[in-house]
């Protein structure tokens, strides 16, 4: 049976060593980090990301601001507030939650938040250094950053011989995923719905990211015998053994039947998700450093 690995626990001791460096730089430069979070709409489940991250913000000592804009805010409205954000030196961290009302062109607001501010690490200038290996100075995507941290419990910081298979090529996780895998030293390889034969070509990875959004597709016989298994899908899915009209969460990977071969596998919920809003938390710390000229945590 494989080794658990807790990202609630994880994300515990990130959020603890983000919370402590935090009153540290206060005390040593007056600056307080400070993390502007915007939704625009009522959209259920981004109004519960959102409030999450407002209040880990608020725990981590940081200065947290919410804006909620209606559902039908012009999108000139919002770039003036992006502006406004951009300039405003009490923020380190401008996060936009996704997705927008589609009258709203999500590429163009990213692409308005300052690359400085940008802690969510989807601004064409950080995606450029992640791609080119320059990490010391970008920002990096928190659901891979999280994944990579969880990875590093199992195997070190080197992941020099080792195959890594990324199921997902999206802009948020499987390709930032697949750069942080290779500026680590792995082997890796991309697959996406037009594979072919994507159970064997899991079979040959050492590290299996599944980043696909499908429930439970990754079954325990495309896991290696001793592998790392990381699973980023969150999917509700119905759940009439809990009661009528119940549902419950799982990941991209048949938990069950991948704990028998894999060596060490992430749960959901419990897993990566934590590692997601921790790593916003570390990112936003380490603009505010960056701005106050201090050499941020390791
Ligand atoms: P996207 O829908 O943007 O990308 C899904 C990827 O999976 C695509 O590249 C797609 O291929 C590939 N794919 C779809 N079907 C198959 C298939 N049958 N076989 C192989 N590949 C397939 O999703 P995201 O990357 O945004 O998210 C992936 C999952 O991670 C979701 O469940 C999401 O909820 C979760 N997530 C979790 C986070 C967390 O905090 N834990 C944060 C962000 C996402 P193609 O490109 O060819 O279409």
């Amino acid at each position: 049976m494989a080794e658990i690995i807790d990202g609630k626990r994880a994300g515990e001791d990130v959020a603890a060593k983000v919370a402590k460096a935090s009153a540290e730089l206060v005390d040593r430069t007056g600056v307080k980090p400070g993390l502007a979070v915007v939704i625009v709409g009522e959209d259920p489940a981004s109004q519960v990301y959102v409030a999450s991250k407002s209040r880990k913000a608020r725990e981590c000592g940081f200065h947290s601001v919410q804006h909620t804009l209606a559902e039908d805010t012009p999108e000139a409205e919002l770039l003036a507030l992006i502006d406004t954000l951009n300039a405003d030196a009490a923020i380190h961290g401008i996060l936009v939650q996704l997705p927008l009302p589609a009258h709203i062109d999500s590429g163009k607001v990213i692409q308005a938040i300052s690359p400085d501010k940008d802690v969510d690490g989807f601004h064409f200038i950080n995606v450029g250094k992640l791609g080119a290996g320059v990490l010391d100075t970008a920002f990096v995507p928190c659901t891979p950053a999280g994944s990579m941290l969880l990875i590093e419990r199992i195997h070190g910081r080197d992941l020099s011989g080792l195959n890594a298979v990324v199921v997902g090529r999206s802009n948020i996780v499987g390709k930032p995923m697949a750069n942080l895998l290779l500026a680590a030293n792995a082997t890796v390889t991309i697959a996406h719905s037009r594979t072919k034969d994507l159970p064997a070509l899991c079979r040959t990875a050492d590290i299996l990211v599944a980043a696909v959004g499908r429930p439970e597709m990754v079954k325990g016989d495309w896991v290696k015998e001793g592998a790392t298994v990381v699973d980023v899908g969150i999917n509700r899915i119905p759940a009439p053994e809990k009661g009528e009209g119940k549902s419950r969460l799982v990941g991209d990977v048949e938990f069950a039947s991948a704990a028998q071969r894999a060596g060490a596998i992430t749960p959901v919920p419990g897993g990566v998700g934590p590692m997601t809003i921790a790593m916003l938390m570390a990112n936003t710390l380490v603009s505010a450093c960056r701005s106050a000229g201090v050499e941020g945590p390791k």
